[in-house]
Order: C-alpha cells, then sequence, then structure tokens
C-alpha cells in the first residue's frame, strides 16, 4: 500500500428505510474541517435503495462529491453486503480518510470494512483533528472507563477509518446553491450477497415516545429514583416539557428501565436544550454522555453530588417531592 496515493476525506451517510440518519450532517461538520485542513475534498458516501435523492441534500450541507450505490438489494441493511461494497469503494477510489457513524449499522459495518480493506479503526470516537505535521488523523476517544481520553493514529495504512460517536459534533448548516458532484456506484448483487447471512424481516420497534437522540428535553432518572414505577413519575414530567426520558447505569442495571434510555460512556450520548437530572450523582461515566446539554438541572437529597456542581440549577430535595411540585407549576 502506497499511502501517498490515498487523497479526500470520506463520511458514510448512513440512510434506511427512506430516512438520512442526522448523523450524516454531523459527519460533514467533522469532515468538512478534516478536508479543508488537508486541502482536500470532502466526499459522502451513500448505499442502500432509492437514496439517490439524499445526494443534492449532502452536497448542500458540505459534501463535494457523493458516491451513490442505489441498488434494491441494498434495500435491507446486511453488515457483510454493505462492507464489500464499500471495501470495493475504497479499493477504486482510494480515500485517506474514513468517518463512519458509531450507531449500531455504523459499529458493525465499521469493523467489517477495515477488515475488508486491510486498515486500522478507532472505534467510537469524540473529537477527529488533522495533525498538521504530517497529515495523520488523530482521533480521540475515552478509555479506562472514561478516567482518561487516548488519542489513537494509524500510521502505516489507508484510509485511516474512525466511527464518530453520534452528537459528538453539531449538524452542518444547509448552504443553498452550492454545487458537487455525483458519482454512481454499480453494484453486482451476486457478486456480493453474502452466503452466511439472509434477510429475513424487518420489525419496526412497538416502542413508542420521542427518540432520545432527538429530544430537546431530557428527563433522566438515576438509582435515586428507587424503583420501576418510579420512573412513571419521571415520564409525566417529560411528557408535561414535551421530552423524552433517559437513566444512568445504576436504575438499567437494577432491571428498572431498558438499556436502550441509557446516558453515558457506555449508553447514548445527547445534546438537549434541556437535561433534568433526577437521583443521579453524576459519576464521570455518565458525564462523559449528557456534559453537553445547554442547560443542566440536578434534583438531588445530596448538595455535594458531583452532578449538584456540574448543573446550571441545583434543586436538593427529595426528588418524589420536587418533581410533582414541578408538575404542579407546569400544569
Ligand atoms: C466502564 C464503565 C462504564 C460505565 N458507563 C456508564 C454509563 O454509560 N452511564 C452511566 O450512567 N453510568 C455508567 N457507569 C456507572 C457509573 O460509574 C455510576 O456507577 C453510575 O452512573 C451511577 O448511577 P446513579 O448516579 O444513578 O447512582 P448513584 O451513584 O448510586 O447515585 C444516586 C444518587 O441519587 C441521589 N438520591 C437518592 N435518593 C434520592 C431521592 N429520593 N431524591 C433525590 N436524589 C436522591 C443520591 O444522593 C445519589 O447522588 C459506568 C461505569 C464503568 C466502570
Amino acid at each position: 500500500m502506497n499511502i501517498k496515493d490515498y487523497k479526500n476525506v470520506w463520511i458514510f451517510a448512513q440512510a434506511q428505510r427512506g430516512k438520512l440518519s442526522p448523523t450524516a450532517y454531523e459527519l460533514l461538520t467533522a469532515g468538512r474541517k478534516l478536508a479543508d485542513d488537508l486541502h482536500e475534498k470532502l466526499c459522502a458516501v451513500l448505499l442502500g435503495h432509492n437514496v439517490q435523492n439524499f445526494a443534492q441534500d449532502l452536497i448542500s450541507h458540505g459534501a463535494d462529491v457523493v458516491y451513490v450505490c442505489d441498488d434494491p438489494a441494498l434495500e435491507n441493511y446486511m453488515d457483510d453486503t454493505y462492507a464489500r461494497v464499500l471495501a470495493e469503494l475504497v479499493a477504486q477510489y482510494k480515500p485517506n480518510k474514513f468517518l463512519i457513524p458509531a450507531t449500531n449499522m455504523g459499529r458493525s459495518l465499521s469493523a467489517k470494512t477495515a477488515v475488508f480493506v486491510g486498515t486500522g479503526l478507532t472505534a467510537d470516537a469524540t473529537d477527529v483533528t488533522i495533525n498538521p505535521a504530517d497529515g495523520q488523523l488523530h482521533a480521540t476517544r475515552p478509555t479506562f472507563g472514561g478516567n482518561l481520553m487516548a488519542t489513537i493514529t494509524c500510521a502505516k495504512t489507508r484510509p485511516e477509518m474512525c466511527s464518530l460517536r453520534p452528537m459528538a459534533y453539531e449538524k452542518a448548516p444547509a448552504q443553498t446553491g452550492r454545487k458537487g458532484e455525483v458519482i454512481a456506484f454499480k453494484f453486482d448483487a451476486t457478486k456480493y450477497v453474502s452466503p452466511l447471512a439472509k434477510f429475513v424481516e424487518f420489525i419496526q420497534s412497538k416502542e413508542g415516545g420521542l427518540d432520545l437522540s432527538e429530544a430537546e428535553v431530557i428527563v433522566a432518572g438515576g438509582r435515586g429514583v428507587g424503583s420501576k414505577d418510579g420512573f412513571k413519575l419521571l415520564e409525566k414530567l417529560a411528557t408535561r416539557l414535551g421530552g423524552a426520558v433517559g437513566a444512568s447505569r445504576g436504575p438499567v442495571d437494577s432491571g428498572w428501565i431498558d438499556y436502550r434510555y441509557q446516558i453515558g460512556l457506555t449508553g447514548r450520548t445527547v445534546k438537549p436544550k434541556l437535561y433534568i437530572a433526577c437521583g443521579i450523582s453524576g459519576q464521570i461515566q455518565h458525564m462523559a454522555g449528557m456534559s453537553g446539554a445547554n442547560v443542566i438541572v440536578a434534583i438531588n437529597k445530596d448538595p455535594n453530588a458531583p452532578i449538584m456542581k456540574a448543573a446550571h440549577f441545583a434543586l436538593e430535595g427529595d426528588l418524589h417531592e420536587v418533581i410533582p411540585a414541578m408538575l404542579e407549576v407546569l400544569h
């Protein structure tokens, strides 16, 4: 591998079931900065069926080039197939850096693609920069339970790949009249379809409620909530404020609430306008997932809990008294 042959910054624009993931716009922000620092192009990769129409949107939000592989065989996400297509694209066009969102899909896709391509991957990074001395990608991510930040490089192979946490970057704004190039990539279904796995059925989750990653208000509960039933009070407050319920790891480990609500180092990263932490102590692993909130309100019996110091508004008291009082005022 002659690494000098590899040029341009790529991002994977995740699209599923007729929707472009908001992570595409976040990666365009991160990728645009890298591409500008390197004086290279920013390219987006779009795989799926009926995804062609997202290409101009990606250009408007910062992509110079969009590679589109639009094929009925890509309608349902299969990591083997998608990774083979990406590996083929990489072999043909030789990107220098490749960012993939650290979503459920992206985590598995990035790892498989890196193996097929024979390059290194930094998983679950929260920050990416270019080292001006040698143009290498510096991908930073929490390690040792969030106590240290590690900056990881990949010196000898290209592309330097990285999966980037959702919400780590702001979404790129649209710019009217922005022009770019769309390159169609031909897909040979017989060549790529995996012999190991087949798509059987897509079942939509029955879970209602607002997606944590889209919520502008989050009411999160910790061990202080006390029980599964205790979360009903938080749900009331979240509904009243038009927000979603989240949790620290404490109640998830206790089985009071499902893991998909967990916020923190080993859960989701969120960036709401308002984060109300109820009965959460504010350990570093929790803060790793929510410290980007615009306004943090903490309700805690212990005035010395770390979250009370990090919060913009600290309400000392029992959440079972404070939340009903808030509901009364909000009525
Ligand atoms: C590798 C690793 C990864 C981790 N990943 C995560 C993660 O992703 N997310 C995460 O959250 N944690 C994570 N943790 C766990 C983390 O270290 C803490 O243990 C956890 O966040 C504590 O949850 P908690 O704040 O709900 O509980 P506690 O620390 O037990 O705090 C409960 C708080 O509730 C208060 N309280 C009690 N009763 C009331 C009441 N009635 N009214 C008001 N306040 C009350 C108490 O004063 C206390 O401050 C991780 C740990 C490790 C080692």
